[in-house]
């Protein structure tokens, strides 16, 4: 069966068609730029990588284009679009209502809708991604998967806030974790690798990419995860401070005269390793002035010492947290192209976790999972 998987943003939309009884990627892309006349779309497939530039005014073009590239005479691979028989659609907030992935009716439509106030930036494009495939792939059946579904398992002692219960009741203001799919995803390549059931392992999930999370995955379950009502809070990241005494908001909004726009954007794409270091949010970047002499190498240092610390410290309280500990799994772009980085943080480790736990970098593949998922809910709803 053929699944397309499409996760939307607001200017950009990538792909992956899966022929998911294989487990193979028959094609992949991405697609920049959407709203202009001047969109790039990158198609790989076969081997061989089309670049093209495109006018793309909105998401329906954009699915349209795609759909174009699939079946085209040259770098298509498909001869018609009949041959997709399911789509996937990253979606990031589910809220508490979907704790799982699901099949997209427009009642599931008008959910994602509501979630978009806790998602602005997020949950629209994918919302546009969906209408567009069911007017060019009509007929197809759509299945949604949540960043947030994951972590719907957490107990209200880890979710909670100590706010005023009122504003759970009134607005959800509570911790709902993002990254779930990579986190699920680990999760159950680290059992294949432990070679013992996910239900008997208890393990720490670390997501170190562009935004950094990790999650407690006690017996397949995340019991606990680091971002929260949004993806600011939690570790260091490229651009996002992490955790923060609150009070620090106000201060700063006093003392620079500034509204909340201005704050967010501040904690949210200026602070982390670009904030601290003045350098870069690439690790890549720190990493290379650290080792330097350079004036920027001292704060460099800092930021990269920090971004090691909270790992430790989310480490430790996990691990008191499931009250045991089998495996810690790093992933996404630092974890898995720096081994020097991982085995530092390891070697720390090593001095205060028990000598059974195993250290793993496992590459994540969230569209993998998502059309794995897609594929599930598509075959039993067929049968
Ligand atoms: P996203 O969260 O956007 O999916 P990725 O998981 O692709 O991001 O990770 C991207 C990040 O990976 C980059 O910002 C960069 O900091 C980091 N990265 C990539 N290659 C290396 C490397 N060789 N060493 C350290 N960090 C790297």
């Amino acid at each position: 069966m053929l699944i397309l998987v499409i996760n939307c943003g607001s200017s950009s939309a990538k792909y992956q068609l899966f022929d998911i009884e294989k487990d193979k990627v028959l094609a992949k892309g991405l697609l920049e730029r959407i709203g202009s006349d001047g969109a790039n779309l990158k198609h790989q497939s076969n081997g061989d990588i089309l670049n093209k530039k495109v006018a793309c005014k909105d998401h329906d073009v954009a699915i349209n284009i795609i759909v174009g590239a699939l079946t085209d005479a040259v770098h298509g691979v498909i001869r018609s679009k009949d041959e997709i028989k399911g789509i996937g659609h990253r979606v990031v907030h589910g809220g508490e209502e979907f704790k799982e992935s699901t099949l997209i009716t427009s009642r599931v439509i008008g959910s994602i809708e509501k979630y978009c106030e806790l998602a602005p930036l997020h949950n629209p494009p994918s919302l546009l991604g969906i209408k567009a495939c069911s007017k060019i792939l009509k007929n197809v059946p759509q299945v949604a998967v949540f960043d947030t579904s994951f972590h719907q398992t957490m107990p209200a002692r880890s979710f909670l806030y100590g706010l005023p219960f009122k504003y759970y009741k009134k607005f959800g203001i509570r911790k709902y974790g993002f990254h779930g799919t990579s986190h699920r995803f680990v999760s159950g390549a680290a059992a294949k690798v432990l070679k013992k059931p996910l239900s008997s392992l208890k393990l720490i999930t670390c997501h170190l990419g562009n935004g950094c999370s990790m999650a407690a995955v006690d017996r397949g379950k995340s019991v606990d995860t680091s971002m929260g009502f949004t993806p600011l809070e939690g570790l260091l990241m490229g651009t996002r401070s992490g955790d923060l005494d609150p009070a620090v908001v106000f201060y700063m909004m006093e003392k620079e005269r500034i509204g909340p726009n201005r704050i967010s954007d501040i904690l949210n794409k200026e602070s982390g390793l670009l904030g601290l270091s003045g350098i870069s949010n690439d690790m890549r970047d720190i990493l290379k002035a650290a080792r330097g002499k350079g004036p920027g190498s001292r704060r460099a240092k800092i930021a990269l010492e920090i971004f090691v610390y909270r790992i430790k410290k989310y480490i430790g309280a996990y691990q008191a947290a499931m009250g045991d500990l089998d495996a810690v799994i790093f992933t996404a772009g630092i974890s898995e192209n720096n081994p020097w980085l991982i085995k530092k943080i390891a070697s720390d480790l090593r001095k205060v976790v028990s000598k059974k736990v195993k250290f793993l970098v496992i590459p994540t593949n969230e569209e993998l999972l998502i059309a794995r998922d897609a594929y599930k809910i598509i075959k039993k709803r067929s049968a």
